[in-house]
């Protein structure tokens, strides 16, 4: 009978990845906000398999169940849906605070909501990392430098914002994320740690990201022309999202307190750019250029000498390697999106 069961077992399919085993010493609760996201559901990922317990708040705005849904039903994951202008009281020990959509067209959908979600939202978060003694994490960008007069940016750059532009809402809305951060710490001694992140791509962005990964991934796979803004002289860095989490993981885990940027140094024109996706997928894709979009930063590279020195982390995913899988990626999306509109 034993031996019976033992391959009746075996046959079962395996229902969740294997997580490894903490003991409550060791094991940490962690809230991570918009975790349903592109980047949120990819930490979700590796602080499960590190064996904690994960919280995730999600209003599913740009993220999606899908992207978690591999963890639904596990013992120590737990999705909620909620929006963070709203308060959130839970007991937690670390928070990522990722809320926010992230791309262009999005964050410019609602200004006045994307505003709400990096002021008040971020406000609740310092608020619940007050109350429960919490380190938070905060997600801020490479947007604070604007369209940066200074080359590569370093964190000891200030920016060049335009606060009534089209991208003040997250531009501002972050470095108000920000202030609010240091001004909690000055206040209210909070454990704060604050990631400037630099593009980032990846397997699970969404298809209607709108970003320029995802358009030109997207254009190239179905022999459309790859749309270039303006001249495609702008430049820009790209990291691949496994190399960001890990730097986010990393940050959280140091001591350190000030703003880290995390991105990959390796800088393209977006002409550059879309040529090598075009050769990468093939195809009959053309390369237009269309009209330039307001208050577009020229050029942007991460100085990344502090996550170096303080975190011991720098990016490892070469651009190649990262866009195959993300061009993998986008065609199995491709093909389920197909089968559904067939139906
Ligand atoms: P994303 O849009 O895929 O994920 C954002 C998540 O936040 C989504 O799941 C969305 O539903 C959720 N969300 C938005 N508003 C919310 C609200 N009010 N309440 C609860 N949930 C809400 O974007 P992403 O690329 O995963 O970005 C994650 C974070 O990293 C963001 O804070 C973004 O500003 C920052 N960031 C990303 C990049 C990048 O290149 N991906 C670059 C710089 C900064
Ligand atoms: N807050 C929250 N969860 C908590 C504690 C606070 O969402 O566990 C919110 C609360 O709604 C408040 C905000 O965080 O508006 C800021 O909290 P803080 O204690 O700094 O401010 P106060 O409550 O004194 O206005
Ligand atoms: N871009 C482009 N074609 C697209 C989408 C974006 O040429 O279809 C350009 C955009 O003008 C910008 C760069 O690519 O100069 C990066 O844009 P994205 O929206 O990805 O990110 P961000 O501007 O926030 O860095």
């Amino acid at each position: 009978l034993e031996q019976k069961v033992t391959v009746l077992e075996s046959q079962i399919p395996k229902k969740y990845p294997d997580v490894k085993f903490l003991n409550y010493k060791r094991k940490k609760k962690i809230l991570v906000t918009g975790g349903a996201g592109f980047v949120g559901s990819h930490l979700v990922d590796k602080l499960m398999l590190n064996g904690h317990e994960v919280v995730v708040a999600d209003n599913f705005f740009t993220g999606r169940k899908q992207n978690v849904e591999h963890w639904i039903g596990h013992q120590n994951f737990e999705l909620l849906h909620h929006d963070i202008v709203n308060p959130l009281y839970i007991e937690v020990d670390q928070i990522y605070h990722l809320a926010s959509p992230a791309s262009p067209p999005h964050y410019m959908e609602n200004p006045v909501k994307t505003l709400k979600t990096n002021t008040i939202g971020t406000i609740n978060m310092l608020g619940l990392a007050k109350r429960v003694n919490a380190t938070i994490l905060i997600a801020s960008t490479s947007e604070v430098y604007g369209d940066p007069e200074v080359h590569p940016q370093s964190e000891m750059y200030w920016g060049h914002v335009n606060p009534i532009g089209p991208r003040a809402c997250y531009d501002e809305g972050k470095r108000v994320a920000e202030t609010l951060t240091y001004s909690y710490v000055k206040m209210e001694h909070v454990q704060v740690r604050v990631a400037r992140i630099f593009n980032t791509y990846g397997p699970r962005m969404h298809m209607n990201d709108g970003r320029v990964v995802s358009n030109f991934i997207l254009q190239a796979l179905q022999g459309i022309d790859l749309t270039i803004y303006g001249s495609g002289g702008q430049t820009r860095s790209f990291q691949y999202v496994s190399d960001l989490v890990d730097g986010l993981a990393a940050l959280m885990e140091s001591n350190y307190t000030l703003p880290v940027n995390l991105g990959n140094p390796t800088e393209h024109t977006i002409e550059e750019f879309a040529t090598i996706i075009k050769q990468l997928v093939g195809g009959n894709s053309k390369i237009m250029h269309v009209a330039a979009v307001e208050d577009d930063p020229q050029k942007r590279k991460p100085d990344i000498t502090r996550a170096k020195q303080y975190l011991n982390w720098e990016p490892k995913v070469n651009l190649t390697k990262g866009l195959k899988k993300t061009v993998e990626y986008f065609k199995q999306e491709l093909k389920l999106f197909k089968s559904d509109t067939n139906k």
